[in-house]
């Protein structure tokens, strides 16, 4: 008998409405009212296609959650899996495995220079998890400065970091001690009601201000671009001027490049577009593109050695697991094979004079901006308020939003994009081409004239 007629068959045996039926009965439908979770089966992917059970394709415009950079099913990242699960499939991390050996390895090569000391975990959120606890280990101190309009992760500590209001919604206690926040840079709605560029980017300034007055800061948190509050890209100073002010301060800079990672913004890590290195790097999402749960909490050097003779207190089960690297080495070898990074950078011209062109026919667009193939587009009621159509306290409250309905036009298209809150998200896969791009932007000028009509 070969293996395969040993495996369970149960789920080819099942319709589409079974599977429904039982995910949503069984399962827990994340960041909604169980109600509302009608999930469509997915049988099936390939390249930047998702394939329902009844074989439909929809062109992947969002890559799932920012995440499948390299496109669904990659030969070689699926053959790297197999062929890790007929070598070793696990080893406790406390072993030393070929697997790891040769991915820190080729980290080296495509991380900033000077970040070379790696922790791995099996999600953005532990990775998040684990740089709190260094910085705090490693300064002797207890506050993390993190910003509004961010998302660092679900668990107790990465949510108590996460500035938008999904902290809100956390179990009583939940919003957790030990984090200030101070201003998100977001110069189309600036919070601080400043014009760049004569606010000489005081939303760092602030930041500032904050180390000086809170005492005791181990780091201060940011997404290089912040992703899932809206793709706000900072001014060319921000960063430069943050690193001065941590460096001059004695905090750690920790950059949360789960989303903004792996050629996601044209570059392999979005710090590089400012020349910044930053202390501990957290990303996860697009170093195994999603294939398999991986996390990476990277720190410099100098942290490293700390702990030469500080006590490590931090570790998982599955930190460093082999069937979770071999895939992230593939991935690595892939993107540097079919030259990614270069074509993300090459190909956002391209989508961003399409997006220029669609903020001139729909008014209902506010702003487009964004890196790489990493765009928002921000839908407003009226361009002069840029009230947006709907909030996180709609969101919250389960209220039907405006781009959610728009969303699920373009998904009757065969067009699946991201929606959130008062934005669509386009990052498709790295190796999208321009038809594709062109047909994912159609999708969307096809239906706003849904929100056209309802500005005001
Ligand atoms: N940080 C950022 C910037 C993210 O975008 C996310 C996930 N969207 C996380 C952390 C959490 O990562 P995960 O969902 O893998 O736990």
């Amino acid at each position: 008998m070969s293996p395969t007629d040993t495996l369970p068959q149960n789920m080819h045996g099942m319709t589409s409405e079974e599977i429904v039926d039982l995910t949503r009965r069984l399962n827990y439908g994340t960041w909604r009212f169980q109600k509302s979770w009608n999930p469509v089966h997915i049988a099936d992917a390939e390249d930047c296609y998702i394939i329902d059970g009844a074989g439909k394709r929809y062109l992947d415009f969002s890559s799932q959650l920012m995440c499948v950079n390299l496109g669904h099913k990659n030969p070689v990242v699926v053959e790297s899996i197999a062929q890790q699960a007929r070598e070793l499939p696990y080893a406790m991390p406390g072993y030393a495995t070929a697997t790891r050996a040769e991915l820190s390895k080729l980290l080296l090569e495509v991380l900033p220079e000077g970040i070379n000391k790696f922790f791995f975990t099996t999600s953005g959120t532990e990775a998040n998890e684990a740089a709190f606890k260094i910085a705090r280990m490693y300064t002797g101190k207890s506050k993390i400065i993190a910003r509004y309009r961010s998302y660092h992760g679900s668990t107790s500590g990465s949510i108590a970091a996460t500035g938008d209001p999904r902290r809100w919604a956390m179990e009583p206690g939940g919003k957790g001690p030990g984090v200030v926040f101070g201003p998100e840079v977001n110069c189309y709605r600036c919070p601080m009601k400043h014009t760049y560029p004569q606010c000489g980017v005081a939303c760092a300034d602030y930041i500032e201000h904050m180390i000086r007055n809170e005492s005791d800061v181990a780091a201060v948190l940011l997404e290089p671009i912040v992703g899932t509050n809206g793709v706000l890209v900072p001014p060319d100073e921000y960063f430069p001027k943050l690193r001065k002010i941590c460096d001059e301060n004695g905090v750690l800079m920790i950059a949360d490049e789960v989303m903004t990672g792996w050629g996601r913004t044209g570059k392999w890590f979005a710090v590089e577009h400012w020349g910044v290195t930053p202390d501990i790097l957290v990303t996860a999402k697009g170093i195994t593109s999603a294939y398999v749960p991986l996390g990476l909490c990277a720190t410099s050097e100098k942290i490293g050695d700390f702990f030469l003779d500080h006590y490590f207190a931090h570790g998982h089960t599955y930190e460093a697991h082999p069937m979770t690297l071999a895939p992230a080495v593939a991935t690595i070898h892939e993107m540097q094979r079919l030259n990614l990074v270069d074509r993300a950078a090459e190909l956002a011209p391209y989508v961003e004079s399409k997006l220029r062109a669609l903020k001139e026919k729909h008014r209902s667009i506010g702003e487009v901006r964004g890196k790489g193939l990493f765009w928002a587009v921000d839908l407003v009621k009226n361009r002069e308020t840029k009230e947006p159509f709907n909030t996180y306290t709609d969101k919250v409250s389960g209220a039907p939003l405006l781009v959610d309905q728009i969303a699920g036009k373009m998904f009757a298209d065969g067009v699946a994009i991201q929606a959130w809150v008062s934005h669509f998200v386009i990052a498709p896969p790295l190796i999208v081409t321009k038809e594709e791009l062109d047909r994912g932007i159609d999708a969307l000028d096809k239906h706003l004239s849904l929100a056209d009509e309802k500005c005001v």
